[in-house]
This record gives structure tokens, C-alpha cells and sequence, in this order.
């Protein structure tokens, strides 16, 4: 049985006040809260098992790398990926779909070679492929979302020609909370011979993945926003792009020999793992996916499919208020203004005097944003430890929102 009232006592924060008024934590699309055993997992490492990795043949630097490397099969299992060496480890999506971009698609795309975008993706899953557009004349291609946010994974299939190199769409929007159904395009993608990146980065926090279900080729994900620490993450990589792949950041431990005038590379993930890694804070992002495996992201996904459909029902009820995007079957996050003068910041100004944390502005999404005709929106992101009384908390400080602005 998910026992929310037991799980939110596994997260330290959410028993502060902010404002003098209990904390209603509402940012999860940015950033989620850690639980107990991340952060006490986090110290451990630091005060009792803390060395640099991989180099060393000392005790500590052993354990250490022991710790950090079985992070590789946790992130697996968590993917539902058959092999540990799939897994290269980044400081987050950003990097991941980076590392894409300068290491699989740059060497192998030449001016009119296209990259297949929905209008839905975050800034991470836009801006590296602006580079490729800026730097080698690639085409991006743009597929545009439903009236009601949702996104025809027919459409992202018939915009795939001759000359598309990649299809790279994300799982979920962090704006409206968009379920992209990403299997259906890595078919007709698979049909047509094109790979597919998925960005997971809010996908993954919501629902079980298996990356084979999928059928994608290279699949991203975020730490902090899986209940684990900033500075974490993980790419899932099909080996059959991996062997295509060339080192994009150079430097130790990607390295097999080094020589005055050649260098050979180690294989890979760590061919694509240059430099002193984020150590402690992969060790806690492997315990953040323990956490999350051992609630059974099902149950996570119900608890939240649930807190969706009581926000949506309270929600109703406010005819002043314009959610952005509310297709029927989307995650628990929702973007809004409210009729009248306020802008988004202005909203979220009120409701932090009432110790709620919201986010407002252009969620790094601004193509979707001028797709869906506003400048601003306020953006309510559930997670696994919300509650409908939290919900509650939201609708009242709304209601005085529209009495102060209207
Ligand atoms: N993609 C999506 C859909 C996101 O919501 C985010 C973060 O908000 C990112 C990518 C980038 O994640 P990070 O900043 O952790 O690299």
C-alpha cells in the first residue's frame, strides 16, 4: 500500500516551514527533494569511503570505485537495460544530449541533413542541435503539438525523410506534462532507419521505463529530479551506436595509452568519461533509484495519475484559470495563467507567502511557450510525496490570487 503520509516522513525538507506556513513543494519539473537515505548515503561516502576512483590501488580508492562503478547495473535495472555498460555516466541530461550531439551526430551530419524536433522539448533538447544547425547547416525540423498539448507520434513519423539523421523528442514536457508516446515513433523511426533520442529527464520520474520497450537508441536521464542529487546523471546508449560514437571530452581515464604523438582510447562507457567524475553524487543518484525501485515506480505513477485527476476536478472549478496543454492521459504537472493583469511572477510572488513553491517564467521551453501564444506561465509539478490536501493549499492560494489581481 503507498502510505504517502510514510513516505513524505522520508524527506527531512518537507517538514520545514517556509513563510510560516508549512512547505508545499510544487517544483519537482525542476527539481525534486531528497529522501533520508540519499543524503545520509551522500555523507557516509564522504566521511567514511571517500577517495578519487578507478586510479588508485588503495583501499579507499577501491571501495569508492566499487561504489560508483555498481551505479552502472542500478541505473540498468532502472532503465530495464540488459547491460551495465550501456550506462555513461553525465552531470544530467544536459550533458547527455551534448555528448550526442559532438560525439554521435557532429562527425556523421553534412549541410541539409535534418534532425526531426517536437515543439514540446526543453531547451537541453534544442539548443546542442542549434549547434549542429549554426556550425554544419543541419536542418531542424519541427513537429507541432495538439490544441490539446498532446503530441501525434504519427506526425513525428511522416516528418522523417530521405535526409533525417535523428529524431530527438522527449518523453514528457515539463511544461504541460505531455506523455509522449515515444515507442510509437522509435517504430516507425526503426522502419524508416533512423535512431531516436529520448529525453527522459521527466519521462523516467513518473513511470516504469524499459529502455528495449522503448526501442530508442539513446536514452537521458537527470538525477536530481529522480529524488537523487544536482550533478548526477546517466545516458543510456543502444552498443550499436555507442561503436559509432567518437570521444568528445578528452582527458583521464578515457584514455587506454598515451604517447607523445598518439593516444589510444579506453573502451567504452569510459571512453566517454573524461576527468575526475561526480563520485559521491553518482553514489547517491544509485541510491535515489533503489529508493524509487523499492516503491515500485507503478505505484509512483498511480499515486500521481491520482493527484492529477483531483487537481484537474479542483481546477475546473476555476473559470479564471487557463491551464496550458491538459491532454487526458499527461503526468501531474500543470502550466497556467490567470485571467487579468498578473503575470506568472507575480502568482508565484502570493503563493510563496503562502509557503507554496511554484515555478513561473518560460520552463527553458520557449518555442512551446510561443506555440502555446503566452510569455509566462506558472507551473505546479507533482512528485511522489504530494498530496490532494497540497492540492487544496494550491486552489485556496489561487483564489486569492484572483481576488487580489482580478
Ligand atoms: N529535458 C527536460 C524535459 C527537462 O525538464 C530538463 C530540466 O528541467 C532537462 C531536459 C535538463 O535537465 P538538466 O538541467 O538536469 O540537465
Amino acid at each position: 500500500m503507498y502510505d504517502v503520509q510514510k513516505i513524505r516522513a522520508d524527506f527531512p525538507i518537507l517538514g520545514r516551514r517556509v513563510n510560516n506556513r508549512p512547505l508545499v513543494y510544487l517544483d519537482n519539473g525542476a527539481s525534486a527533494q531528497k529522501p533520508r537515505v540519499v543524503i545520509d548515503a551522500m555523507t557516509k561516502a564522504y566521511e567514511e569511503e571517500y577517495s578519487n576512483v578507478h586510479r588508485g590501488l588503495h583501499y579507499l580508492s577501491t571501495v569508492a570505485t566499487e561504489k560508483y562503478e555498481g551505479v552502472r547495473a542500478i541505473v540498468a535495472r532502472f532503465l530495464g537495460a540488459p547491460d551495465p555498460d550501456e550506462i555513461v555516466f553525465t552531470t544530467g541530461t544536459t550533458e547527455g544530449i551534448n555528448l550526442v550531439s559532438y560525439a554521435w551526430a557532429a562527425p556523421r551530419m553534412e549541410a541539409g541533413d535534418e534532425i526531426v524536433l517536437s515543439v514540446l522539448e526543453h531547451h537541453a533538447n534544442i539548443v546542442p542541435w542549434h549547434f549542429l544547425r549554426e556550425r554544419q547547416g543541419v536542418v531542424l525540423k519541427w513537429v507541432e503539438p495538439e490544441a490539446d498539448g498532446s503530441l501525434d507520434p504519427q506526425k513525428v513519423i511522416d516528418a522523417i525523410g530521405p535526409r533525417t539523421r535523428l529524431v530527438a523528442v522527449t518523453q514528457m514536457s515539463n511544461v504541460t506534462g505531455t506523455l509522449v508516446d515515444v515507442a510509437a515513433i522509435c517504430r516507425g523511426a526503426r522502419e524508416r532507419g533512423v535512431p531516436v533520442l529520448v529525453d527522459g529527464s521527466q519521462g523516467a520520474v513518473h513511470r516504469p521505463v524499459s529502455v528495449p520497450d522503448i526501442g530508442c537508441d539513446f536514452y537521458a536521464i537527470t538525477g536530481h529530479k529522480l529524488y537523487g542529487p544536482s550533478g548526477s546523471g546517466a545516458i543510456w546508449i543502444a552498443k550499436d551506436r555507442m561503436k559509432e560514437m567518437r570521444p568528445f571530452l578528452g582527458g583521464g581515464d578515457m584514455i587506454r595509452d598515451v604517447t607523445r604523438d598518439a593516444v589510444t582510447y579506453n573502451d567504452p562507457p569510459m571512453k566517454f568519461e573524461a576527468g575526475t567524475p561526480g563520485i559521491v553524487q553518482q553514489i547517491g543518484m544509485g541510491v535515489a533509484l533503489d529508493y524509487l525501485m523499492a516503491l515500485g515506480m507503478e505505484n509512483v505513477a498511480a499515486h500521481e495519475a491520482a493527484l492529477r485527476d483531483y487537481a484537474r476536478e479542483r481546477f475546473r472549478g476555476l473559470n479564471w484559470l487557463n491551464v496550458q496543454g491538459d491532454a487526458p492521459g499527461k503526468g501531474a504537472i500543470f502550466s497556467f495563467t490567470l485571467d487579468g493583469p498578473a503575470h506568472a511572477h507575480d502568482i508565484s510572488t502570493v503563493l510563496d507567502q503562502k509557503g507554496i513553491a511554484v515555478r513561473a517564467g518560460t520552463h527553458c521551453a520557449m518555442p512551446l511557450l510561443e506555440h502555446l501564444g503566452v510569455t509566462a506561465t506558472c507551473r505546479a509539478s507533482f512528485g511522489l510525496y504530494n498530496t490532494t490536501g497540497e492540492v487544496d493549499a494550491l486552489v485556496e492560494a489561487l483564489e486569492l490570487c484572483h481576488e487580489l489581481f482580478a
